[in-house]
């Protein structure tokens, strides 16, 4: 694992705030600069050190996870611990993540003795996950290749009168048999109307003999995730349908044609919303075009009208676009682009092939 190239990062990012050394709560960022998959613990980042603070039940786990890093096991309370070595290294001015650390261990750090200047800072650690190196990229690649393995055999086996929520469970359990650690999220699984929803809870109905199946899915390998949508028509599709399917497959390729470095990121969300909008639907997309997949399903950089940061090679999103009528049934087509300093590449394969979306 690239931890060490991680760290340097950070040290730079932790310098140009001013800062002494920074306290990573969040245990997903955590598990970016150590390796340490387990789910409590902490890191103190300084110019010199990269310490990160376990207790007993993970000291075997590091030995195989945390190569690269400084260990320490704690005997007393993580703050605390956290709060005594910041002592003991002198740091002066030392940066906590305002939006992971509870109220109460910011009330512990500040009512410490000899404490340092506590600064908050915000989404540090977040903007460096936003670039993914080799070894991330073929983590997604793969939990990708799970996903859609899982989806091919799903769709084969797809028949009228199962219902959303036996679905999710076998698109889910074929994840799990592709080597998956488990879905990256619980599986959506809409039929006919009710894809009208954006994030349909699972029920009991039905797939009915003619109807539509919005699914939503992704696998999780090594942490990181994977993250689809497609539309399934049974036995036919109607006019009406193959119509609003193609204005959302021609906004997304809109959208993806845009992608590439130095782009703004609202102007890819721009180009598939306008061609939306043109086409008399733009009140039925909703929701932004997507979102930066990594470690978390939901992590930065948001793709929405509002982002104005621009897009860099690495960065890996979604490309989202929907379209949802109230009473008939949405299409929402997701697929996963890595961005490139001259373009994109479209890490998903599975089909959305129109003909091919009829099972
Ligand atoms: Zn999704
Ligand atoms: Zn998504």
């Amino acid at each position: 694992m690239n931890t060490v190239r991680r760290l340097r990062q950070l040290r730079g990012a932790i310098k140009r705030r001013g800062l002494d050394g920074l306290i990573v709560s969040n245990i997903i960022n955590v598990r970016y600069l150590s390796g340490f998959s387990g789910s409590e613990g902490m890191m103190l980042v300084t110019d010199e050190r990269g310490i990160l603070i376990i207790d007993s039940r993970y000291i075997e786990q590091v030995k195989d996870e945390c190569k690269e890093v400084e260990v320490i096991e704690r005997r007393l309370g993580l703050v605390k611990t956290v709060s005594n070595l910041a002592r003991r290294l002198k740091l002066r001015v030392l940066g906590f993540e305002a939006e992971s650390l509870a109220y109460s261990g910011y009330e512990e750090l500040r009512s410490a003795p000899g404490r340092s200047k506590l600064m908050p800072t915000k989404g540090v650690v977040e903007r460096l996950r936003e670039i993914k190196d080799e070894e991330e990229l073929a983590n997604l690649r793969r939990a990708l290749d799970i996903g859609e393995t899982a989806f091919r055999r799903f769709k084969g086996e797809l028949r009228p009168g199962m219902t959303e929520k036996q679905l999710a469970d076998r698109l889910e359990l074929a994840m799990k048999k592709g080597g998956a650690a488990g879905p990256a999220f619980r599986t959506i699984v809409a039929s006919g109307e009710r894809s009208a929803l954006p994030h349909a809870p699972l029920t009991e109905t039905r797939v009915g003999k003619d109807g539509a199946v919005l699914v939503d899915w992704g696998a999780s390998w090594h942490g990181y995730n994977s993250d689809l949508t497609r539309v399934l028509f049974l036995n036919r599709i109607s006019a009406r349908a193959r119509k609003i399917y193609s204005i959302v497959l021609d906004a997304q390729k809109r959208a993806i044609d845009t992608i590439k470095g130095g782009v703004r990121v609202r102007d890819v969300d721009v180009a598939a919303r306008a061609y939306i909008e043109k086409k008399g639907y733009g009140e039925r997309f909703g929701h932004g075009l997507g979102h930066g997949i990594g470690l978390e399903v939901h992590e930065g950089p948001k793709v929405n009208r509002a982002n104005r940061r621009l897009l860099k090679d690495g960065m890996v999103i979604t490309v989202e676009p929907g379209i949802y009528l109230p009473d008939w049934g949405g299409v929402r087509i997701e697929d996963m682009v890595l961005v490139k300093e001259d373009g994109c590449e479209v890490l998903s394969r599975v089909s959305k092939v129109l003909n091919e979306a009829v099972v």
